[in-house]
């Protein structure tokens, strides 16, 4: 079913057909990657904690937490619990930010009380889309911060879903192929305070962004790494640390623990062995990474890897895996 969707450019389109999947009068991705890097990366999906489906009579809220923001082709709702994206046409959007205006209401009661604002049919099937999708769940809460749009009339995001911060080019590690030539040696000259990240992660999440992914270098290679993550996750951005692992002792993954908003770890793994991976990242690394994986499974803590592949390793993708 389609319900309002404004009129977009071939270019938009197609765009929004090879990243979202379209679902009712949602588009729904399955990574917040797709917008930002146009496809130009794969990564590991992380399963989507699963939702129990709402109760028909249940009261009905927006999933708390969550953020709002206007966009061209209607709005994106980002669900900081799960850390997933849902795009929403017009009447979705008008839906949702009525929500965040009014209290819970049943599921008749919500309907009955938007039809006067958005017209009959198209609000029952809205909402009728938005508990089938998720976006809408149990709960009394409805407590989305909305961010208001900058200028619907330009054609593009009115701001970033995810941004990358380059915190350091010192790491842990010397690996054989490094985008940035990172070392334990490398300059740190130059690097943005802890304060002045603690500015722009606020200035970020104001503008709307949804998720920070730190990166180096190793970010957390830096004395004060887990001011700045705090930091991240005290501005409300959903966190997302690209690292080795090294630093991921017992008592930095406490603090990990404790943030509000850490969505996952990303990290490397260039072969289903000790001579392949060590080959890459030098001696030692299989065994750190492994202890680190099996020490961040154990705490229930997510964790994405990624290869780079080249000849050794090519052929073992599935044993990396
Ligand atoms: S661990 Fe990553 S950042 Fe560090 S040297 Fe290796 S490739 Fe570069």
């Amino acid at each position: 079913m389609t319900v309002g969707i404004r009129e977009l450019t071939s270019q938009q389109q197609r765009a929004i057909e090879s990243n979202f999947t379209r679902n009712g009068t949602l588009y729904v991705s399955d990574d917040v990657h797709s917008m930002l890097d146009c496809a130009s990366t794969w990564d590991v999906g992380i399963p989507p904690v699963a939702q129990a489906a709402p109760h028909p009579d249940a009261l009905l809220g927006i999933a708390a937490d969550g953020v709002l923001r206007e966009e061209f082709f209607g709005g994106l709702y980002f669900n900081r619990t799960i850390h997933r994206q849902a795009m929403v046409d017009p009447v979705g959007f008008d839906v949702l930010r009525s929500l965040t205006a009014t209290s819970s209401r049943s599921t008749n009661g919500l309907v009955e009380a938007l039809q006067p604002l958005h017209g009959g049919a198209a609000v029952t099937a809205a909402v009728a889309d938005l508990v089938a999708s998720g976006v809408l769940v149990e709960g009394a809460r409805a407590d989305v911060r909305y961010i208001e749009a900058n200028d619907l009339a330009k054609a593009y995001l009115q701001a970033p879903t995810i941004v990358e911060a380059e915190l350091t080019y010192g790491c842990f590690r010397a690996c054989r192929h490094c985008a940035y030539s990172s070392s334990p040696t490398a300059s740190t000259a130059d690097e943005l305070s802890a304060s002045a990240w603690a500015d722009v992660f606020a200035k970020l999440a104001d503008a709307g962004v949804f998720v920070i992914q730190l990166t180096g270098g190793d970010p957390l290679f830096r004395s004060d790494a887990f001011d700045i993550v705090e930091a991240a996750d005290r501005a409300g951005l959903s966190v997302y640390v690209r690292s080795d692992t090294v630093a991921l002792t017992d008592e930095n993954l406490d603090r990990l623990q404790a943030l509000d908003n850490l969505w996952h770890i990303g990290t490397s793994i260039d072969g289903a062995d000790e001579v392949t991976h060590d080959w890459m990242r030098g001696k030692g690394a299989f065994a750190t990474l492994v202890e680190r994986m099996t020490r961040l499974a154990e705490r229930g803590v997510a964790v994405a890897a990624g290869a780079t592949l080249h000849r050794s390793n090519a052929a073992t993708v599935q044993e990396i895996g």
